[in-house]
């Protein structure tokens, strides 16, 4: 069944009835694209950048190394779109030239955009580069913040991609509980949200997402933060702008189609699930996935929201 579900399901994102929702890719570098172009992703969602800077935590790498780097990417995507999120160091990705090595909880500490604000000649020198690669070529590129807490992060983020001189849409991840409950005071600075889910659900639940005990807390189904991410979809919605998914929720089929009856506009995921979510997505229409979302945020636990979400859409 699953394999007939996958030979029908080609071509951009959209639920039966024709609601599109664009399916993107998670990458980490023009490592990842040959799998990604494979799985047919309409473009990127989340280039992870600090994966090109792991390799020598002690040093930034060089502008250069960098323009090649995000040009490859962009190359592979003509008339796409391509979201980079800028350096998101510190907790689970410590840089040694960004991130303090005193802290007690790093987590809750100098990382994401913090560190960048910390550091604005490698902000500022991250930005330029993109720039620089985009030049003359036929994307559609926008640059995200990790991690941004407030109103007042998303405006320092944009004014610094307007110092580099950016031709970009910019944008926020909505990480941090504060984020999704403002998230309308934060797009009057950007361009558009995306939810990093897996922070999202570590903020919101005071649960370590490399704890494994803890696992049950940082379930993607758990109504509060299904909750959350409604917040942030219909802020977008009522501000006329985008608001995406780029944690790992968005590679859960079932989960998709909720995600996306939240008012979700788009999806990105690792190549391996795309073809997955694809299929899903085209069996239900929007209206479905609308009240499979109703009766998952109307559940009390991970469990029964992702049992309610099935039996509405297996059942129709
Ligand atoms: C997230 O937090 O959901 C996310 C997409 O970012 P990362 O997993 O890289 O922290
Ligand atoms: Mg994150």
């Amino acid at each position: 069944e699953r394999r007939v579900a996958l030979a029908a399901a080609t071509g951009p994102g959209a639920t039966s009835d024709g609601h599109k929702v664009p399916l993107l890719a998670n990458i980490g570098g023009p490592g990842d694209l040959p799998a990604v172009l494979e799985a047919g992703a309409e473009g990127v969602g989340l280039f992870r950048t600090e994966f090109l800077f792991l390799d020598d935590a002690a040093a930034a790498p060089s502008k250069d190394k960098q323009i090649a780097a995000y040009r490859e990417v962009l190359e592979a995507f003509p008339g796409g779109r391509v979201v980079v999120r800028v350096l998101d160091a510190g907790a689970d990705k410590p840089l040694g030239f960004l991130t303090p090595a005193d802290e007690p909880n790093p987590a809750l500490g100098v990382r994401g955009l913090r560190s960048l604000l910390d550091h604005p000649e490698v902000l500022r020198t991250q930005l330029e580069a993109l720039a620089e690669a985009a030049r003359g070529l036929p994307v559609y590129l926008a640059v995200m913040a990790p991690m941004v807490a407030d109103r007042q992060d998303a405006a320092a983020f944009a004014e610094a991609c307007r110092e580099a001189g950016l031709r970009a849409k910019f944008g926020a991840m909505v990480e941090i509980p504060s984020a999704a409950l403002r998230a309308r005071s934060i797009l009057q600075e950007v361009e558009f949200l995306s939810l990093g889910t897996n922070d999202l659900a570590q903020y919101t639940f005071a649960a370590d997402r490399q704890v494994g005990s803890v696992a049950r807390l940082q379930d993607p189904w758990q109504p509060a933060l299904l909750d959350l991410i409604a917040l942030a979809a219909e802020a977008a919605r009522a501000e006329g702008k985008s608001c995406g998914v780029c944690g790992e929720a968005a590679s859960d089929p079932l989960l998709a189609c909720v995600l996306t009856g939240l008012g979700v506009t788009s999806l990105s995921m690792g190549a391996a699930a795309l073809a997955y979510v694809r299929a899903a997505l085209a069996g239900h229409t929007l209206a479905q996935c609308e009240r499979a979302a109703a009766a998952a945020r109307a559940a009390d636990s991970a469990a029964d929201a992702r049992r309610a979400a099935r039996t509405v859409l297996s059942g129709e």
